[in-house]
């Protein structure tokens, strides 16, 4: 499909014809990270994705991430696991738990996949391009600190979010991955920097992110979860997007926004029970470009299993954040939670004002 290019609706001098520009970080060790055969999590994952990214309609800058700085991931990470990761790939690897496995290569493309992210913010600072992608695996977001599990080795846009507000900035994630990321909440659990808020199928894999766990000490009130039944559709994440993520946003006023998205809430997905289309990924980029400010802003590929919806999603986020509000229509149905969004009003207004 060859999509209409798309002219910059959010240039702030409010001229038209200035093209919007997306950094789209790869590299081919993300191919090499062998996690066996019959793997959802697999090489032909990122293919997919950057055609979606690519036949976006918008012009695309390349960057190959260099491998982090290990200073960089023990700033979230134990040493002694990042020691461990590392002679476990280089002994051949193997399954690190039923779920979560490695090669031999595996431990370079871990390193770039996590500093992918902060390259493409310093990058993003210096006035490259107007958004960041970063389309490598392993993902991250489920990776704790002395913890590989659910296909994750390193945190990735835990490690960007720690380098950033190293640096003194705010920042808030957004986790639209269908699992809770159960790593990013436990990184930032009791920081005030951070605002981290996650959508997810409730009661499946890794089994946290209820609505209760709102973030301790300094931190309380800046991690939000969003739980959803099976069943639920984009009519839902639409609403919770405009009246529960925009107004908090609206207050939190991050200096950078990073994306953990993954595509596996998307109907066709076959590890989660959610009914997501490509227009409603589209709808939350419009809105969370919306919300950040201009060139501040990383979508990260965490999870996604059917490699069609990963193009299209993808195509649709890079589509939506490009502006124009063309994905205003088109939600998909499912179901909409009898109760959930008063729920986390009541939850949320503690901290927030919601109206
Ligand atoms: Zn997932």
């Amino acid at each position: 499909m060859q999509a209409t290019p798309i002219v910059g609706a959010q240039n702030p001098l409010g001229c038209h014809h200035v093209p919007v520009t997306v950094l789209l970080a790869s590299h081919d060790s993300s191919l090499a990270h062998d996690t066996g055969p019959r793997h959802p999590e697999r090489p032909a994952r990122i293919p997919a994705v950057i055609e979606g990214v690519r036949t976006a309609g918008i012009e695309v800058l390349d960057l190959r991430p260099e491998q982090a700085d290990l200073s960089l991931i023990t700033a979230i990470h134990s040493p002694d696991y990042v020691e461990d990761i590392r002679s476990f790939c280089g002994g051949g690897g193997g399954a690190l738990d039923l779920d979560t496995h490695a090669g031999s290569a595996s431990w370079d493309a871990a390193l770039r996949a996590a500093g992918a992210g902060v390259q493409v913010a310093d990058a993003l600072r210096e006035g490259t391009a107007d958004f960041g992608f970063v389309a490598m695996r392993p993902p991250g977001h489920h990776a704790e600190w002395d913890r590989a599990m659910g296909f994750c080795l390193f945190n990735n846009v835990a490690v960007t979010a720690a380098y950033l507000t190293e640096r003194g900035d705010r920042v808030a994630i957004v986790d639209w991955d269908v699992h809770h990321g159960n790593g990013t909440q436990r990184t930032f659990y009791s920081d005030d920097r951070v605002l981290y808020l996650s959508l997810h199928q409730a009661g499946i894999y890794p089994g946290t992110g209820s609505g209760g766990e709102l973030g301790e000490g300094s931190g309380e009130g800046t991690n939000l979860n969003i739980a959803v039944p099976a069943g639920t559709g984009g009519q839902f994440y639409r609403k919770a997007m405009l009246e529960l993520v925009t107004p908090v946003f609206d207050q939190f006023s991050p200096d950078w926004v990073l994306v953990s998205a993954g595509y596996d809430a998307h109907a066709a997905d076959p590890l989660a029970g959610l009914m997501l289309l490509e227009a409603d990924y589209g709808f939350m980029a419009q809105t969370l470009a919306r919300l950040s400010v201009p060139s501040r802003a990383v979508v990260f590929l965490e999870g996604g299993y059917d490699l069609s919806a990963l193009e299209g999603s993808a195509r649709a986020t890079v589509q939506g954040w490009a502006g124009a509000n063309r994905f205003d229509r088109d939600a998909s149905m499912g179901r909409m939670p009898v109760g959930l969004m008063d729920r986390i009003n009541t939850l949320w207004s503690r901290y927030w004002d919601l109206h």
